[in-house]
């Protein structure tokens, strides 16, 4: 499931409304609950039919001081569109005891098996809003599906969160190649994780022990090819002082020919093609790049998310605050998820850190993941802070921050983070579509009612 929600800032009455819903349920081949179900239960009572939305009495919408005044459930195989329109201020008091203006906005929420499906269907729904007020669109942008106008907007939203939080707010965007992903994959097997750490920390690896310390993975020739033919290991020649061990040159490629070359080695005075010559193995720029600062678990991370339906674009690396970073931020359904990620375990000051980076940025949700575990201090620390466990907290405080989410090794990295990302959409995109439908009861009464009404009013002429 993919969400994108936009809210149009448009004066729309009921009526307004009403002629947006028919168009809009005609060109998905959709059906409108609430229009469906009244409908066939006027058909069904021989009443007349007047089609009234449903208006939610409470519900989310209350929570941001907003007053629903019409609302839709349309949904198709494919597409499930929630439109809601709302009245805010009004009967607020403002800052300084004026009535703060009432405003309208009418708010779209499409939820769709594509990030580009949910942007074709809100850029319809943007047609019919614009139609049904017989107003020319603010731009071209906002009624082309193939302008992506609704996803740049999501993107836009996110970026101007991240840089709200402080000045110097900084980002990137994820990167990684196909390559880099295979090897992220294989560094969760321990043994794998061991033999690169020793690659990129030692500065070289002699062809021997290569191939020992290779041989001792499964399945050590596909891994020792794929390291070779992607570039993470480069075969270098190097060229040792006979005299006294010392290396005095080295070569990109093993493949050079000393014996034309005039250069003189300063210790012993052979020249190079006479000292001792060999090949060994070097990590590549590309690989120390993927090893250092744990970027290989950004990558398997962000990988895991858009496998459970998030998309790349939402996906924040690297996010830094003044002396701050959090490793990974990602929008779930326009709330921030934050991701601190350690390739050694997680300490007590890791956790000190941690906690103060998220009470800056308030995630919804927080995620620490360690390929090896979060040490029991750590734990501690997250217990007296959310107020879990035995240890309470300091006497008069209040739990200030909730317990995070530890995913301690990364065989079942994929499985953890789908689930939790399923469960979050099934109760957010549930909860809203309840608060939609929530006046709908009111519906099916009026349209009962008008039945033994219209009976009532036939008796009368009869009599
Ligand atoms: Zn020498």
């Amino acid at each position: 499931m993919k969400i994108l929600k936009y809210t149009f800032e448009v004066e729309i009455n009921d009526e307004i409304f009403r002629d947006l819903v028919k168009p809009l349920v005609e060109r998905l081949e959709a059906t409108a609950v609430s229009l469906f179900l009244s409908e066939n239960l006027s058909t069904k009572l021989a009443t007349p039919f007047v089609y009234r939305p449903t208006v939610p009495s409470s519900g989310l919408w209350s929570l941001y001081g907003k007053t629903a005044t019409a609302a839709e459930v349309i949904c198709n195989e494919d597409n499930i569109l929630i439109l809601q329109n709302s009245r805010a201020g009004g009967r607020v008091r403002g800052l300084f005891g004026g009535l703060e203006p009432e405003k309208s906005s009418f708010e779209a929420t499409a939820i769709s098996r594509t990030l580009i499906d949910a942007n074709h269907v809100l850029s319809l729904v943007s047609d019919a809003v614009y139609s049904s007020l017989s107003k020319a669109p603010p731009s071209d942008e906002i009624v082309n599906p193939d302008s992506f106008f609704f996803i740049k907007e999501s993107c836009k939203t996110h970026a101007a969160y991240l840089r709200r939080l402080k000045d110097t707010s900084e980002y990137k965007m994820p990167s990684y190649d196909d390559e880099d992903l295979k090897l992220s994959k294989l560094l969760c097997k321990k043994e794998v994780q061991e033999f690169i750490f020793r690659i990129v920390q030692s500065r070289t690896l002699t062809e021997a022990n290569f191939t020992q310390e290779v041989s001792a993975i499964d399945p050590a020739e596909s891994l020792s090819n794929f390291l070779l033919a992607s570039g993470f290991v480069i075969r270098e020649a190097f060229v040792e002082c006979r005299q006294n061990s010392q290396r005095i040159a080295r070569f990109n490629s093993d493949d050079v020919t000393l014996d034309s070359l005039m250069i003189k080695c300063a210790t012993c005075g052979r020249y190079y093609r006479d000292e001792r010559i060999y090949s060994a193995f070097v990590a590549s720029e590309k690989l120390k790049n993927l090893i250092t600062s744990s970027r290989w678990m950004n990558v398997l991370v962000t990988d895991s998310l858009i496998q459970s339906g998030i998309p790349r674009e939402f996906i924040y690396w690297n996010f830094s605050f003044g002396a701050d970073e959090i490793d990974i931020v990602a929008f779930i359904d326009t709330l921030p998820w934050v991701f601190e990620l350690k390739d050694r375990e997680f300490s007590v000051t890791d956790a000190h850190h941690f906690n103060y980076r998220r009470s800056v940025i308030e995630p919804s949700q927080a995620f620490i993941v360690t390929s090896r575990s979060v040490s029991p201090d750590a734990k501690r620390v997250f217990e007296e802070i959310s107020g879990r466990g035995d240890v309470g907290t300091i006497l008069g405080s209040s739990p200030t921050l909730p317990y995070p989410n530890l995913i301690e090794g990364l065989q079942d990295l994929g499985g953890v983070l789908e689930k939790m990302v399923d469960s979050h959409f099934q109760t957010k995109v549930g909860a809203e579509i309840k608060s939609a439908l929530g006046g709908i009861d009111r519906i099916i009464s009026n349209v009962v009612l008008a039945s033994v009404a219209s009976e009532q009013k036939q008796r009368s002429v009869g009599e």
